[in-house]
C-alpha cells in the first residue's frame, strides 16, 4: 500500500508520510472521521484562489494549489 496515492512529498521535508489533504467544501461523515484521526484536513466551504491542497503536520506547513498550474 505504498505510493498508492497521489500525496505529493512536502516541500521543506521531503517526506509524505506526514502529508494530510486539505478538503474544501461540505465535509462527508467519513471526511469527519478521518479530521478526527488527524488523516485529512478540514478547511470548511471557504475556498479561495491560491488555497493550499495538502499540510505537512511535520513542518506545520501548507502547499499546493487548488488550481491545477503546468508549472
Ligand atoms: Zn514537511
Amino acid at each position: 500500500m505504498t505510493e498508492s496515492s497521489d500525496k505529493p512529498s512536502c516541500p521543506l521535508c521531503g517526506q509524505k508520510d506526514q502529508v494530510i489533504p486539505i478538503v474544501y467544501g461540505d465535509p462527508k461523515p467519513e471526511d469527519m472521521e478521518k479530521a478526527e484521526r488527524g488523516e485529512i484536513m478540514l478547511a470548511g466551504v471557504l475556498r479561495y484562489a491560491d488555497a493550499p491542497t495538502h499540510y505537512c503536520r511535520r513542518c506545520a506547513h501548507y502547499f499546493g494549489k487548488v488550481k491545477t498550474e503546468s508549472r
